[in-house]
């Protein structure tokens, strides 16, 4: 069975790149009716937080990734790297080291000064202590790390970049445990992942320069390797890896900002995998066409402007009670009163063809909740003296017309024939009056969806003689 796994570091918010990574190993995993584990990799003391946490698994339940298991915790499992590191140290894989961290900067020191590449010389490998007589110094507790296999070679196959072979003279022998016995990520991802039985290791490129160290790892434990995928990152439109300059990279950030999450979940799929020119797709279909062959090797870049043309997409196509469920928020926020003005979901009708987003959604329609008093100065351009008569008559008119969107039209429409003006002649005074602006949507719609009532009074002011 096919096993994956989203591995986040709670250091912060569910950053786009990151969730693109768990939207790859989740499809994988549903592909292939396997199973898709969380796991929070809490060992960074310092910067993991609890908010970080909650963080990281609103911005995937907003994008409908559903785990099967989890999330776990590494900072539960100390005990149990306690006993792999245990394992290790029984057959001679790993050794505790006694080198203080201003020993181990004067040995890094040395080797920059002789042009070779700082690494740890191995002095506490036990053979190398003995033969220079160390002994272990009181009151230090020691690290614990991995003996790196000197000679050879040590490859793996990515399912993204290929096979990947780096000879063992390029790794020193990496500290797996800290002094305080907490794991360093490469022993605590190798234990995990083996216990956790995971397949398909999916994750971001910054990552396959660990790799190595990891299958070393796995190697000397006589453990099956799982395979190993890793995607590329995603670049801002710059060319510099994505960061809040170029925008937001928190996912939580995008319902803020009017997205739905079927655009983000959609455009994250597209982000460094294709399936032909597919660009809007349903999450189904990618379950059903994701596999890992179709992954880039080369970076992805992020466009925001394809973001906003599938969310506009999607906005179009969504489902109007559920938009103005999360429409009536913003225009409350922004202090309309819903009670005051037609119904949303028909505010919805009209205006989601044109909307990018839920916000723009909001402005446009917040002209229906909060009164704005015309202008002086809107009001001297547009309702001057000759066309007050045609007004008058409208206002006739609409006190006995059946309040229906083409009735209000021809009734319109009759007035502007009769006066034989032109029709933004009465249609920008009409919207000066009744919504205090002249950028509205069509006059006949406008007033339908005002009522009659509303639309007698604001008109009112205007008809009276001066
Ligand atoms: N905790 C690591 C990270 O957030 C996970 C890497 C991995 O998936 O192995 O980058």
């Amino acid at each position: 069975m096919i096993r994956t796994r989203f591995a986040p570091s709670p250091t912060g918010y569910l950053h786009v790149g990151g969730a693109r990574t768990a939207l790859f190993s989740w499809a994988y995993a549903r592909k292939h009716g396997g199973k898709f584990v969380l796991r929070i990799e809490d060992t960074d003391l310092e910067r993991s937080t609890e908010t970080s946490v909650n963080a990281i698994i609103d911005g995937m339940k907003w994008l409908g990734l559903d785990w099967d298991e989890g999330p776990f915790r590494q900072m539960e499992r100390l005990a149990r790297y306690r006993e792999v590191a245990d394992q290790l140290l029984s057959i001679d894989k790993a050794y505790w080291c006694y080198a203080s961290k201003d020993e181990l900067e004067q040995m890094r020191e040395r080797q920059r000064a002789h042009g070779v590449k700082p690494r740890y010389d191995g002095r506490w490998r036990p053979e190398n202590a003995k033969s220079a007589g160390l002994t272990p110094p009181a009151g230090v507790n020691p690290v614990l790390r991995f003996r790196n296999p000197d000679e050879g070679a040590v490859t793996f196959i990515d399912l993204v970049k290929g096979p990947i072979t780096v000879a063992n003279s390029e790794i020193d022998d990496l500290v797996i445990l800290r002094a305080d016995g907490v794991p360093t990520y490469n022993f605590g991802v190798v234990v995990d992942d083996l216990d956790m039985n995971i397949t398909h290791v999916i994750r971001g490129d910054d990552h396959v320069n660990n790799t190595p160290r990891q299958v070393n790892i796995f190697q000397a434990l006589g453990a099956p390797l799982p395979q190993f995928a890793h995607a590329p990152m995603i670049l801002g439109a710059d060319g510099e890896r994505l960061s809040k300059r170029h925008g937001a990279v928190s996912v939580m950030q995008y319902p803020e900002d009017g997205f739905l999450p079927e655009a983000l979940f959609n455009y994250l799929a597209r982000l460094g995998w294709s399936h032909g020119d597919a660009e809007k797709f349903t999450r189904e279909q990618f379950v059903e066409w994701f596999d890992l062959a179709h992954v880039s090797k080369s970076t992805a870049q992020f466009d925001g402007a394809k973001l906003a043309w599938l969310n506009h997409q999607y906005i179009k196509e969504a489902d109007d009670a559920r938009l103005a469920e999360l429409l009536a928020p913003r225009i409350e926020r922004d202090g309309g009163k819903l009670i005051d003005g037609p119904a949303l979901v028909e505010i919805v009708k009209l205006l989601k063809d044109r909307a990018n987003t839920m916000e723009n959604l909001a402005e446009a329609a917040m002209i229906f909740y909060k009164r704005i008093e015309p202008s002086k100065a809107l009001v001297a351009e547009h309702l001057t003296p000759d066309v007050l008569p045609a007004v008058r008559e409208l206002a006739a008119s609409l006190e006995r017309v059946e309040w229906q969107r083409p009735k209000l039209n021809e009734a319109v429409k009759a007035v502007v024939g009769k006066f034989g003006v032109k029709m933004p002649k009465i249609a920008m005074p009409l919207r000066v009056m009744l919504l205090g602006q002249t950028q509205t949507p069509s006059i006949d719609a406008v007033l339908e969806l005002l009522g009659r009532d509303v639309v007698l009074a604001r008109m009112q002011p205007y008809l009276v003689e001066s």
